[in-house]
């Protein structure tokens, strides 16, 4: 039992320059330095693993398949997915080039009706009213549509947990099951490979668009390594979104064109998910291009758009998910999906603005925004609400209820500041909230709404620290961590060492 001995082991500092070394050496890195591009540094990761219901964890893997149906409703559903978006895009450009892109691709015929999504559903436990101490229930946080990274470090950062524990002699909790394996990397090669498949020409290729320094160059240079060793067929290209106006063009028969003669099958975006993304009309007229080829893309711009969090907040129950799911599939969502409100007319008798102005300590804030750094909490959101309320940009927020996540004992090794003595310093043990994420991947029609394949594997934990509201690993947010999964938190005394209620 891990409460019986002292953790970390005695010799921490050998503990955790083997920690960092086995991250360095395996890739778990990210590009630390603008100036110097072969300069690398590992992420930061936890020290050990997060021990995870493993009840829970099945449901999360169980209803992938589910939440990826639900995408493809919305992505099919031209109409109710105007009348959703529209109104925000009355005050925000981004949301209105995405969906005036969408409308336009249709007009014009779709060149490829196969759509993809890559998608990364995440969860973190939440702590039920009035339910007993450690008694917990799932709260989905977002479904990312686009650009779903991480793939291939939660992988590795299993691995360097089962390193360390072997090594340093770390016995599992009493109350382990097991150590899913995680087959992140595989759901997200396998989905490109499906789609490469489907576009059927052997001699295309894949093309990844990143950003134009890299920093996430592990991570996604991985995904290429791991396709082509899986099929050293298929030729895999990245190329930065900006450099692209350059090199597309579309053939005669709407094939997408790169560097004049190489046809591309599949556009896997891992970028053009924010604003800042796109510099100029010609970065949009370049991601309309290659809507309107016969590439087919992941996600396709209605995938793209389904991810909008606004989704969450206006198909929130079982009746309104009915619209796309079977009941009972209906009724599993509902089940793991917060509370969510709307602004109206920021009147006394709208809920969402009287709730925003009152009690918003156990709340946040989100704008259609991805890839972290734009939700306000707590006690932030009165003021900015109070601000905007009477303005149109009111209605591109959505107010979520809090999760009040139970807290983890473990540690997050951050990159310090390099020095020796820094790299083995270890702060006292941190009280640290995780965030389960469940990758899945699904081909379809865009025009039968038919699906050729729809599955889900594979996990990414990502452990921040108490009271840190944003959850990045690349922004130094929080650290990757892996899963030991056990039987309900009551049933082992020694969960209390890791897990305690949070009183807030
Ligand atoms: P993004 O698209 O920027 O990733 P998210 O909705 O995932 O936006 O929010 C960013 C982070 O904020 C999450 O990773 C999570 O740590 C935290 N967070 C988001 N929603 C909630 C919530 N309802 N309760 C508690 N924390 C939340
Ligand atoms: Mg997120």
């Amino acid at each position: 039992m891990w409460a019986s001995r002292q953790i970390p082991p005695k010799d921490h500092a050998s503990f955790i320059r083997d920690a960092r070394d086995y991250a360095l050496v395996n890739g778990i890195v990210l590009r630390c330095d603008p100036i110097n591009i072969n300069c690398v540094a590992h992420l930061p990761f936890t020290l050990f693993p997060s021990p995870y219901p493993n009840e829970l964890y099945q449901e999360c893997l169980n209803i992938q398949p589910v939440v990826n149906r639900l995408m493809l409703g919305i992505a099919n559903d031209t109409s109710f997915m105007n009348d959703t978006l529209r109104p925000i895009a009355q005050v925000d450009d981004f949301t209105k080039n995405l969906l005036d892109i969408n409308d336009a691709v249709r007009r014009e015929g779709l060149a490829q009706p196969i759509i993809s999504c890559i998608s990364r559903a995440d969860y973190m436990l939440d702590t039920a009213p009035n339910a007993a101490q450690n008694e917990f229930r799932l709260r989905q946080v977002e479904v990312n549509a686009i650009a779903s990274a991480m793939s291939p470090h939660s992988d590795q950062v299993a691995k360097l947990h089962d390193f360390l524990m072997t090594k340093y002699d770390v016995k599992m909790p009493a109350a382990t099951i097991s150590r899913p394996d995680n087959t992140s990397l595989a759901t997200v090669v396998g989905g490109l490979v499906e789609a490469f498949d489907k576009y059927g020409k052997s001699s295309a290729c894949i093309l990844l668009v990143n950003e134009d320094l890299n920093r996430n160059l592990a991570d996604q240079f991985k995904v290429e390594l791991e396709l082509t060793k899986m099929r050293p067929d298929i030729k895999f290209v990245r190329r930065p979104f900006l450099s692209l106006p350059d090199m597309i063009r579309l053939g005669p028969n709407k094939e997408l064109l790169l560097e004049e003669t190489r046809e591309v099958a599949v556009v896997y975006f891992r970028y053009c998910y924010d604003p800042s993304h796109y510099s100029s009309s010609r970065a949009w007229d370049a991601r309309l291009l290659m809507e309107r080829s016969r590439a087919i893309k992941c996600p396709s711009i209605n995938f793209h758009l389904a991810g909008a969090k606004k989704f969450q907040e206006v198909l929130n129950n079982q009746a309104k998910l009915e619209r796309y799911l079977q009941p009972a599939e209906a009724q599993r969502l509902e089940n793991v999906f917060c509370k969510f409100w709307s602004f109206k007319d920021c009147s006394d008798s709208d809920e969402g603005y009287k709730l925003a102005t009152s009690e918003s300590v156990g709340l946040v804030l989100k704008p259609q925004r991805e890839g972290g750094g734009n939700n306000i909490y707590g006690r932030d959101i009165r003021p900015f609400v109070e601000k905007i309320a009477k303005t149109e940009a009111i209605s591109q927020y959505i107010l979520m209820e809090y999760i009040d996540a139970p807290l983890e004992k473990n540690w997050v090794v951050s990159q310090g500041d390099g020095s020796v003595s820094d790299s083995v310093r270890l702060d006292e043990c941190d009280r640290l909230v995780s965030e389960l994420g469940i990758y899945g991947a699904i081909l379809a029609d865009a025009n039968t709404s038919l699906v050729e394949s729809n599955k889900s594997g594979g996990y990414l934990v990502r452990s921040k620290r108490f009271g840190v509201n944003e959850g990045g690993v690349a922004s130094g947010h929080a650290g990757i961590s892996s899963l030991i999964l056990v039987d309900g938190f009551q049933a082992a005394d020694e969960f209390s060492l890791y897990y305690v209620k949070v009183v807030t």
